[in-house]
């Protein structure tokens, strides 16, 4: 009898405790942004805070596309010159770009866009324009003449420019989303937006996420490295991710302002590992574009926190020094060359 009672007491305890303790996943996938969204989440409310963060991404989409004739950015980029009022995510969006394009001495410039779709990058209709297309587009690059005014929350742009936020959005809202969610009471998420990772907590054992590093001369899913964090953003920007090849050369779709051409640097993939989704997603696009020699230099200045891992042309990799302990070559990799970047 007494044993029965303890029994059913113990039942009931775990009945309870299973009850609090929510360890299996809930998943989400879509597709927005140009790209697979893949959100996973853990406990009480997660279903719920998942549905939120896709319509999130929905309506932000609807805001910043740049192929949607009614997006804040392509009226921006249409009405040339006369003051766009914008939706509130974007205008904060575009603030934190334009500090980004600004911190990275123009490196990152969200008005490459009349550069991008010369090369076909946005049909796929690609080409190689000349050089005398190409010194016309170099002018038509010029983050600092896109000018926002906050008391009327609209932003202008000159005829001839046009403004992308392809290399800033899905960090940012991933930062955004990271936020909603802990807001909701979620401690443990993983979001991946396309090459954009957002971790939220740890996972739900404690332990730190893991995340691949993608093999810049490999097919998807095939890893070179992982970094483990915790409430971090790992967000990844390779010449792989988009290009034709043409003649025998490759042409990827980050583009060098300077010449209104795919950069090309020496690094074939850059990976940015921080605090801030928005920051890692714009720094992923400029370290492309700045190289080893330029990317240490920005790391050290300590203008923006973040941390770095490069892959060069040459298969070798550097990581800046706070990486160190949680960098790991996967099987197959070990004899990668790499050096550690010190302060
Ligand atoms: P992805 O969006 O493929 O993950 P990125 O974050 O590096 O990769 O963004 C690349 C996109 O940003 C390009 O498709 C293009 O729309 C835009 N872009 C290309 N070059 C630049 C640049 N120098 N500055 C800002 N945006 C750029
Ligand atoms: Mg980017």
């Amino acid at each position: 009898m007494g044993r029965i009672r303890i029994t059913g007491l113990f039942l009931a305890l775990m009945l309870l405790l299973g009850g609090c303790v929510r360890t299996d996943p809930v998943n989400r996938q879509f597709f927005a942004m140009d790209t697979i969204m893949d959100f996973t989440a853990f406990g009480t409310g997660a279903e719920e805070a998942l549905a939120q963060a896709e319509e999130y991404i929905v309506d932000l989409e609807k805001n910043i596309s740049v192929t949607r004739q009614d997006s804040d950015i392509a009226m921006l980029s249409r009405v040339s010159g006369d003051p766009v009022r914008v939706s509130e995510n974007t205008f904060a969006l575009l603030e934190q770009a334009l500090e980004l394009c600004a911190a990275t001495g123009g490196a990152l410039d969200i008005t490459a866009y009349p550069a991008v779709k010369a090369w076909g990058f946005t049909t796929g209709e690609y080409r190689v324009p000349g050089q005398e297309e190409l010194d016309e587009l170099t002018a038509l690059i010029d983050y600092t003449a896109l000018k926002m005014d906050k008391s009327t929350r609209s932003v202008s742009l000159p005829k001839g420019l046009a403004a992308d936020l392809g290399a800033v959005a899905k960090g940012w809202a991933g930062q955004r989303l990271h936020d909603m969610l802990v807001e909701e009471g979620i401690e443990s998420a993983m979001l991946v937006l396309g090459g954009n990772v957002q971790t939220v907590g740890s996972k739900p054992d404690g332990s730190l996420w893991r995340v691949g590093i993608q093999d810049p001369d490999s097919d998807v899913g095939a890893y070179l490295a992982s970094v483990s964090v915790s409430d971090k953003a790992v967000v990844t920007s390779g010449g792989y991710q988009r290009f034709f090849e043409e003649n025998g050369q490759i042409y990827w779709h980050i583009i060098d302002p300077d010449t209104a051409s795919p950069a090309r640097s020496g690094v074939i993939s850059a990976t940015i590992v921080g605090a801030d989704g928005g920051v890692c997603d714009g720094l992923s696009t400029a370290l492309f574009i700045l190289g080893a020699e330029e990317s240490a230099a920005l790391w050290r200045s300590g203008v923006l926190d973040f941390e770095y891992i490069l892959v060069l042309e040459d298969g070798s990799i550097h990581i800046s020094q706070g990486l160190e302990d949680t960098f790991t070559l996967m099987n197959g990799y070990q004899n990668r060359k790499v050096t550690v970047i010190a302060p």
